[in-house]
């Protein structure tokens, strides 16, 4: 069987020596020696000053709406996982969806001033299979209205943009340490914000509020990533750029394989490095999606249809039309792509897709 990825797990061997720390330390929780080398190796590999490391890649971004006073709107793109849209909702924010550009598939950022109303307090947009949203144009409406930019990098481990690293801009980038994502701790994610007060914000913000052990700096959650997590991300960090090269090869093959005449590629935003975290392609219509699914179902195969539906039509929104974002959601579909993955099996993909796109 062919899954659209695979989850890498890093020899057994090496996981259970990085463990033993913990049974010697006698530590599992609350920032303990792994917790904080799993910091210092994440720093130093994504050229980064500060880095919040927590359970899972959804605290992040409610914590980050969390750090915005008020409720009122908050502008985001309806293509993305569910996660960047129920955040909003479960922190007392209305979601305003904005239309994604049909190349890049991030947010449009052309439309966003006209959804901008007095209630508007931040965006929140998805740098979506890695692709950087358009930093520079959300970066300048955010300053003339005053929003907080936060910036769902879940995809984005690894993505440089102009040669820096993704999780460097908005006020506030989230990620995601997910078994399914570029780099992962199990489950696990983080947090990533320049400004020092905002970071300490954050950062207490994820340990019930805690300033020292007594007192208290304000509201909190425990988002905490512990040792065993932490363990797991030792175990897999060394192998990260092996896993990248590997899939960068099977991207490749794709490319060669794929009929691009009848299929489309999402467009990489110049400026803007790849992580190979995925390998969406968009066809011409849902039926052909669905047949296309089907043929290599019936082989073993299972692609994945992110993202759909488009997040403007979950059953806990107000409904609105996002015309681009739920044409291209009905369309899209990512295909196996994970180290491991042989070429015969790019090929025999590549031509049960191809076979059907000629019908
Ligand atoms: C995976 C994902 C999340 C959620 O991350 P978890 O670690 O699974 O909580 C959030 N946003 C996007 C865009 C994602 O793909």
């Amino acid at each position: 069987m062919i899954q659209v990825t695979k989850t890498f797990l890093p020899p057994k061997e090496e996981y259970e020596a990085i463990l033993q720390q913990v049974w010697d330390s006698n530590q599992i929780a609350n920032g303990g020696k792994l917790h904080q080398k799993l910091t210092q190796r994440l720093k130093d590999y994504l050229n980064v000053s500060n880095i919040v490391l927590t359970t899972n890649g959804t605290l992040p971004l409610q914590i980050a709406l969390k750090t915005i006073a008020g409720a009122g709107e908050v502008i985001t793109t309806p293509f993305s996982y569910v996660a960047t849209a129920s955040a909003i909702v479960w922190e007392g924010f209305k979601p305003v969806f904005v239309d994604i550009c049909p190349e890049y598939l991030t947010i449009d950022e052309s439309r966003i001033e006209a959804a901008i109303t007095e209630n508007t307090r931040a965006i929140l947009a998805t740098h979506v299979f890695g692709n950087p949203c358009n930093l520079e144009k959300i970066s300048e409406i955010a300053e003339k209205y005053k929003l907080r930019v936060i910036y769902d990098a879940a995809h984005a481990f690894g993505v440089q943009y102009k040669g820096k690293s993704i999780f460097k801009f908005g006020d506030i980038s989230t990620c995601s340490f997910h078994a399914t994502k570029p780099f992962h701790t199990g489950e696990g994610g983080a947090m990533f914000c320049r400004d020092q007060s905002l970071f300490e914000e954050l950062f207490y913000r994820h340990n019930f509020g805690h300033k020292g052990q007594l007192e208290f700096q304000g509201l909190g959650i425990n988002a905490k990533m512990s040792e065993l997590q932490a363990a797991m991300g030792m175990a897999v960090l060394p192998y990260v750029e092996q896993i990248k090269e590997d899939k960068k090869t099977v991207y490749a093959w794709y490319d060669e394989n794929l009929d691009f005449e009848q299929i489309r590629k999402q467009v990489l935003r110049p400026g803007a490095s790849l992580n190979y975290s995925y390998y969406p392609i968009i066809l011409s219509n849902e039926k052909l999606l669905l047949k296309i699914e089907k043929e290599l179902n019936l082989k073993n195969i299972f692609p994945r249809r992110y993202f759909y539906p488009s997040l403007n039509n979950l059953p806990y929104v107000r409904k609105v039309d996002m015309p681009v974002s739920e044409s291209i959601a009905s369309r899209i579909l990512c295909l196996p792509l994970y180290s491991g993955l042989r070429e015969e099996e790019v090929r025999t993909i590549s031509r049960i897709i191809n076979s059907n796109l000629k019908e």
